[in-house]
């Protein structure tokens, strides 16, 4: 990683990281939590896992925020205090589907491990609009995944999200071992909901058996 200047924020200068420094940092982050609750880190990582894993590193997390007052489609929330940790505030909509919820708590966890050192480094003041508080970061859903680099911040956060999500390592192995659920989709075995929601969005296998079959 490296200083560079920011062009989008205002900050004066803001760290640019390579995608393997963040594929490194969020797997052994995920990994190092996993081995001191289990002894071993399995994935996919569950979704309480997931969010005690964040509620180390915030004062609060609320997973059922109204973020309505902040703009349409705002559904991830991270406000940098002057002092302290950083709080997360999750929409109350996001509950409607798991790989969402998923998503959305991995990409604020990128915001709080990534950028609090922008906060504290200056009186921070991003760009904010009505009802918005310029010591936070308001995130819609459009932005949660690491789509374009126009936006730093966000393909940052959304970049974390994946690699918290979908450990490097981890998918390697799950892709040697994705021969067998290949094998089982061809024969026209019927896989279960909750078998879809462990590989589902976040894991990556089973979308890689649906591609053998087209969409189910
Ligand atoms: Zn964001």
């Amino acid at each position: 990683m490296r200083y560079v200047r920011d062009t989008v924020h205002g900050f004066r200068e803001r760290l640019h990281y390579e995608g393997g420094e963040l594929d490194a940092m969020f797997e052994n982050a995920g990994v190092d939590f996993l081995k001191e609750k289990y002894g071993k880190a399995e994935y996919p990582i569950s979704t309480d896992d997931l969010t005690m894993l964040i509620e180390k590193d915030v004062a609060d997390l609320d997973q059922y925020a109204d973020l309505s007052q902040y703009g349409e489609g705002v559904e991830g929330m991270t406000e940098f205090p002057r002092s302290g940790k950083p709080r997360v505030a999750i929409s109350h909509t996001v509950h409607r589907h798991e790989n969402r919820l998923r998503t959305t708590l991995s990409h604020e966890y990128g915001h709080v491990r990534l950028h609090a050192y922008l906060f504290a480094l200056v009186d921070r003041q991003l760009r904010f609009g009505q009802n918005r508080k310029p010591n936070a970061i308001y995130c819609l859903r459009d932005a949660m995944l690491p789509a374009g680099k126009r936006d730093w911040m966000e393909w940052q956060a959304g970049y974390a999200s994946g690699a918290a999500l979908m450990p490097k390592t981890h998918v390697t192995i799950s892709r040697a071992d994705s021969g067998a659920l290949r094998s089982l989709w061809r024969r026209g075995a019927r896989i279960s909901s909750r078998q879809k929601s462990n590989f589902g969005a976040d894991g990556g296998v089973y979308r890689l058996a649906r591609s053998c079959r087209g969409a189910p």
